[in-house]
């Protein structure tokens, strides 16, 4: 609406008859074209609009009365911890609203150099660097680190960002297929010819929940003498027994050489993405990565937020236990009243039901009971496997979750998803 109203006075305001008018007209005609053709193909994304904080309870314009939400990668419900906030605050008071500055121009507080020294510290690694998000993190990481000489491996599932990120380099690329083995430890061999062999892969993916077999993974990294990269966006601050990750969960911390990962998920859900690893890299990185030297610096506040964030989880374990056991009680709830519920034990839990509209049915009808959850079908997930995403936070109550269960099986059994 807002982008046609712009076009319309843009076009209104050219002289009549001239080339602009009639190129303008053109990209009118095209940008329509597409936009029908994403409708027609049901794959239009509209976006509810929250007028709260983000939390486990929040408003949604066009919802009357209070939303259980169930949708936001607020893992630990840092997002508006009064901690959090007050940190972002003073944070704001003392350091302003921003650098109006790259890094490497004026854009360096001492709160950005504190946060790098914190974050390497959190995941025991010799140094890390800041970007404006782990989109950027992932877009500045190959294209730095590679060369044409060199070879990177890659996960079919990873994140776009990861995909894009690798598309900017120039090594030699190979996929594997999500999760297999077999076929990592085939291209491996295929990349022996290389220079330097970088495998890349989500430490938790998004859409199914599972995890990435790092020790398998490592295991023939070393055999074939290549590196690790783990983008551990959904992983950071809640797996492992104290939040590090998926590397502490599987036990290899020792032999991941790269993490990129978000502070704008678990970390207080501001923005912000990093990269960890070791120091000469992140000194390349300083001088190489593109989105850090061409793009603004964090705004203080963001880094306020997700310094407090990293100090609440060093100072102590029992938020991340606690989503632990609220995940455990959801998925074993579910399953136990006939949903399949797919992925590890990780806080994503996908209701699988392998139909879009029928998981878009579920889902509106889910929000017409106060529960805010997201169905996903194709292309977002491969044709059949549409499911609804639940995620869980550390901050759902146990009687949170026992609602979303009593609706998802009321809702299912009305849908004919459960006998
Ligand atoms: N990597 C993964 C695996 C993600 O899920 C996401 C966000 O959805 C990102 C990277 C991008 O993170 P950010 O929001 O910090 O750009």
């Amino acid at each position: 609406m807002w982008a046609g109203r712009v076009l319309h006075a843009t076009l209104s305001r050219a002289p009549r008859g001239s080339r602009a008018q009639s190129a303008l007209a053109q990209l009118r005609g095209i940008l329509e074209e597409e936009l029908e053709s994403i409708r027609g193909a049901g794959t239009w994304k509209s976006e509810r609009v929250i007028t709260s904080c983000q939390g486990p309870h929040i408003h949604v314009e066009g919802a009357p009365g209070g939303i259980i939400n169930f949708c936001a990668n607020n893992y630990l419900g840092l997002s508006s911890h009064p901690e959090v906030i007050q940190a972002g605050l003073q944070t704001l008071k003392e350091f302003g609203a921003g650098l109006s500055s790259v890094r490497f121009i004026c854009g360096t507080q001492s709160i950005h150099k504190d946060l790098e020294a914190k974050i390497a510290r959190f995941h025991q690694r010799e140094d890390a660097i800041l970007y404006p998000s782990c989109f950027d993190a992932n877009a500045g990481l190959f294209e730095a680190l590679l060369t044409s000489e060199d070879a990177v491996l890659s996960d079919e599932l990873n994140h776009a960002s990861i995909i894009d990120g690798i598309r900017l380099c120039k090594a030699h690329k190979y996929r594997y297929r999500h999760l297999d083995m077999a076929d990592l430890e085939a291209k491996l061999q295929e990349a022996q010819k290389h220079r330097l062999r970088l495998v890349a892969t989500d430490g938790a993916f998004s859409m199914d929940g599972d995890i990435a077999p790092l020790q398998k993974i490592c295991h023939l990294a070393s055999q074939y003498g290549a590196l690790v990269f783990v983008d551990e966006s959904h992983a950071t601050g809640f797996l492992g027994p104290t939040g590090r990750g998926t590397d502490e969960l599987l036990g290899v911390m020792d032999q991941v050489t790269i993490i990129n990962s978000t502070l704008g998920k678990a970390l207080g859900g501001a923005s912000g993405g990093y990269t960890t690893g070791p120091g000469a890299l992140v000194s390349l990185l300083r001088q190489r990565a593109r989105p850090y030297l061409f793009s603004n610096s964090l705004p203080p506040a963001a880094v306020g937020c997700a310094s407090k964030a990293l100090d609440l989880l060093m100072e102590s374990n029992a938020i991340v236990q606690s989503m632990a056991a609220k995940t455990l009680r959801f998925r074993s709830q579910m399953e136990a009243a006939g949903f399949t519920i797919s992925g590890a034990n990780h806080p994503i839990c996908p209701v699988m039901l392998g139909d879009a509209r029928l998981a878009l049915n579920i889902a509106d009808d889910m929000l017409k009971r106060g529960i805010f959850v997201i169905g996903f079908s194709y292309p977002v997930v491969p044709k059949g496997k549409a499911r609804i995403r639940v995620q869980i936070s550390a901050v759902h109550s146990e009687e949170d979750i026992d609602h979303c269960v009593e609706a998802f099986v009321e809702v299912g059994r009305l849908h004919g998803a459960l006998p």
